[in-house]
């Protein structure tokens, strides 16, 4: 498969997820008047700023404070230094994660919303289950990310009518048919704006180094992905670069945290 088939792959099944949602009984991307190919031929920017536009204060940044979300962050600042950023702290981020949300804080002014998990699931959790239930089995991992990241997630978008994300179609398979604008089903059907979906890593990096955006340290030490530190790890150079989160399990298919594919385990 030539380079540019690749390039183009994950918008043509973009649109054709779109398309399909379009002609959905009930579509809500028609219902909303939205372009979505118009959208989609939009750069970030003008992705931020017509979402900004058209959902106001009910529309909201999510981010780890990973590379893609630092350049939205970035972004932001130039085009409406106002627009609301949440995060989620699972309370068991690195350091440097830490020491990154407050450099954010002092270079750009910003304040943003922190959502942290319930402190009965933590400790019904812990009481049952230890504090590393994460390396027990992939259920017990799955539970502890439903704790402490997709119920505080769902608590973040309870009021919001669209929210801003930060993946890329190339990061994970699971993410190869993402677009720029789609309707989140997982999430109540609320508009989700994936302002950076046709973006490179090549051009996360480029953008950070041309505008002197700060970044966690721990990228410089081999870590291109980063979560909580009891589950991430350095991978060597040219390794998948997801290889370092949940790196005990088997299944890289399910190595996600379901922030973005939303289950419902219970604890
Ligand atoms: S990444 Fe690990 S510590 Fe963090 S919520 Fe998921 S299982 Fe728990």
């Amino acid at each position: 498969m030539s380079e540019n088939n690749v390039s183009t792959l994950p918008t043509r099944v973009a649109l054709e997820r779109a398309q399909e949602a379009l002609t959905r009984p009930g579509g809500a991307l028609e219902d909303l008047g939205l372009d979505v190919e118009a959208i989609e031929a939009m750069s970030a920017e003008d992705v931020l700023r017509w979402s900004l536009r058209r959902f106001g204060r009910r529309i909201a940044l999510s981010t780890a404070f990973g590379p893609e979300g630092m350049v939205l962050i970035d972004m932001l600042s130039r085009i409406d230094p106002t627009a609301r950023i949440f995060t989620i702290d699972t309370q068991r981020l690195p350091t440097e994660t830490y020491s990154l949300m407050d450099r954010v804080r002092d270079q750009y002014g910003a304040t943003f919303e922190v959502y942290y998990p319930r402190p009965d699931n933590v400790d019904k959790l812990t009481t049952q289950y230890g504090f590393t239930p994460f390396y027990k089995s992939v259920g017990l991992r799955k539970l502890c990310c439903n704790v402490r990241k997709v119920e505080p997630l769902r608590r973040a978008l309870a009021d919001l009518d669209a929210w801003i994300t930060a993946i890329r179609r190339d990061q994970v398979s699971t993410r190869a048919g993402a677009g720029k604008v789609e309707i989140d089903d997982k999430h109540g059907g609320i508009v989700k704006v994936n302002p950076l979906a046709d973006w490179s890593s090549e051009q996360v990096w480029a953008y950070i180094r041309t505008h002197d955006v700060p970044y966690n340290e721990l990228h410089d030490r081999g870590y291109p992905s980063i979560g909580c530190a009891s589950c991430t790890r350095a991978v060597a150079p040219g390794d998948d670069p997801r290889s370092g989160r949940w790196w005990w399990e088997a299944d890289r298919q399910g190595a996600e945290c379901g922030i973005h594919t939303a289950p419902n385990w219970q604890v």
